[in-house]
């Protein structure tokens, strides 16, 4: 059957075309041979809430074309610090290679089920004041444009397609492979525990400055805070049993989390009641190989919509939210998600040129979220706000396009790359102006 879904169940397409490219040349002949307005779009792991992934004519998939199935899919340069990853290689997978030759990703996001194709062409991040996002981690990309030619892009060769192309919401045309920054293998020490909420406002400077990795889930019509505090180290593990981890990840968090959630959508008048369970679970602390630290399952599916603000107007931000949500009775049974990063010089990174703070807001599926996040979204949006690519948001090109001082050099270059708007659909167009 010609139908694609994503994660959440909340975009879906039923193409003309669904292919599984398996090689380069593969790709090249389905560009070349795409006729008059045929769009053309490749998906990742379908992980993005918006419609940035569909088309209506020919969607590729990447699951034959990642080659994942060896390790010497990934090669692994550890004099220069580098990783070539098939684009279409999902993140949890390429944890699992990068381990085995001592080395790991410097930072992530909270899940690894995306492709790293999909997420660096997002902006998706992960958290801490020192570290980017994963588009500021890439020193190189394979690139098949719309005449069908390869190119290979970094900093020397192609460098305006590297520069531009790490966040390209995958309309510059299809990544092929993805050269991602190294270091050598660490732990994390997380201290995970509920704090109140005024308490991590008053200090959240502090906080953050200090911390090598630090966020917060405030939990709605409560005055707590869920915190993680993770700090790199080379000290010998000392993990969580698997029955810690089992019950703490993946019964409370998602079986547990989820049962509130589902008794809060029946009964939504019950939810400021049923939150008070969730901040008593007590204090964790473990050390663990990075990347089992950085990311968790996501068993609970939700709505999310996700806004970069620039770091020094989050305090402010956050409470007015507060403020907002009792002020407009809402029933929110999702906590919201609270990280940061340092700047970087992706032009359409959504910390591009400022240290960010996100702010993240969920909606259980099956609840109605629009009225709760444009509510979210007036507070953050003139706040030089930025939406994640990938989450859902109310703007369009008219107001994004102020917050990126290199938005006109992205249109110039897409416009080079891909006259005919090949790779441009509904949603880029909407986002771009075109
Ligand atoms: C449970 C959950 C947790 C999440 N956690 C985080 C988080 O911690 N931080 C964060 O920032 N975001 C997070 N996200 C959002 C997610 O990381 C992004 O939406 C990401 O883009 C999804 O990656 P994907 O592989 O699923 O890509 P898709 O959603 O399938 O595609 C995203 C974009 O990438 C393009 N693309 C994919 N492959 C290629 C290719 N080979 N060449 C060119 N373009 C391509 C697509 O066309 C599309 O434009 C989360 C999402 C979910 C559902």
């Amino acid at each position: 059957m010609r139908r694609w879904r994503n994660w959440a169940g909340s975009v879906e397409a039923r193409p003309a075309a669904l292919l599984r490219p398996t090689s380069v040349t593969a790709l090249q002949d389905i560009v070349r041979s795409a006729s008059g307005n045929q769009r053309i779009r490749m998906a990742g792991s379908g992980h993005s809430f918006t419609p940035i992934v569909p088309s209506n004519d020919i969607m590729l998939l990447p699951h034959d074309f990642a080659n994942g199935d060896s390790a010497s899919a990934v090669g692994i340069d550890t004099q220069r610090m580098v990783a070539r990853v098939p684009a279409g290689m999902v993140l949890h997978q390429l944890n699992e290679y990068l381990a085995a030759s001592g080395v790991a990703l410097a930072n992530m996001g909270d899940i690894t089920a995306q492709t790293v194709a999909g997420s660096i062409s997002t902006s998706t991040h992960g958290t801490g004041l020192g570290f980017t996002g994963l588009a500021g981690q890439v020193q190189g990309f394979g690139l098949v444009t719309a005449d069908g030619e390869h190119l290979d892009c970094d900093a020397t060769e192609n460098a305006e397609v590297f520069q531009l192309g790490r966040v390209g919401l995958g309309c510059l045309g299809i990544l092929t492979y993805v050269d991602m920054t190294i270091v050598p293998a660490f732990q994390l020490r997380a201290v995970e525990q509920a704090r109140r909420l005024s308490d991590v406002l008053d200090n959240f400077d502090t906080i953050v400055t200090e911390a090598d990795h630090f966020e917060f889930y405030w939990i709605p019509h409560t005055k707590w805070a869920l915190t993680k505090h993770n700090t790199r180290t080379q000290e010998p593990p000392a993990p969580r049993s698997a029955w810690n981890k089992w019950w703490g990840k993946t019964v409370m968090e998602n079986y547990a989390f989820g049962a509130v959630c589902m008794a809060g959508r029946v009964v939504p008048a019950a939810i400021p009641r049923l939150a008070t369970a969730l901040p008593s679970q007590g204090r964790q602390e473990f050390t663990e190989a990075s990347h089992e630290v950085f990311a968790t399952r996501r068993l609970v599916k939700f709505h999310e919509m996700e806004y970069s603000i620039p770091r020094e107007h989050l305090v402010s931000a956050l409470r007015q939210i507060v403020e907002m949500v009792e002020r407009e009775k809402l029933r929110i049974s999702f906590p919201v998600e609270v990280r940061v990063t340092g700047s970087d010089d992706v032009p359409l990174s959504t910390s591009y040129g400022r240290e960010s703070a996100y702010i993240a807001v969920h909606m259980y599926k099956g609840m109605e979220y629009e009225r709760y996040f444009r509510l979210v979204e007036a507070i953050l949006a003139p706040m030089q706000g930025r939406p994640h690519w990938g989450k859902i948001h109310f703007q369009g090109a008219k107001t994004l396009q102020p917050s990126y001082n290199r938005f006109g050099d992205f249109l110039a270059l897409r416009e080079r790359l891909d006259p005919e708007r090949r790779f441009v659909n509904e949603y880029v167009g909407r986002v771009l102006g075109l």
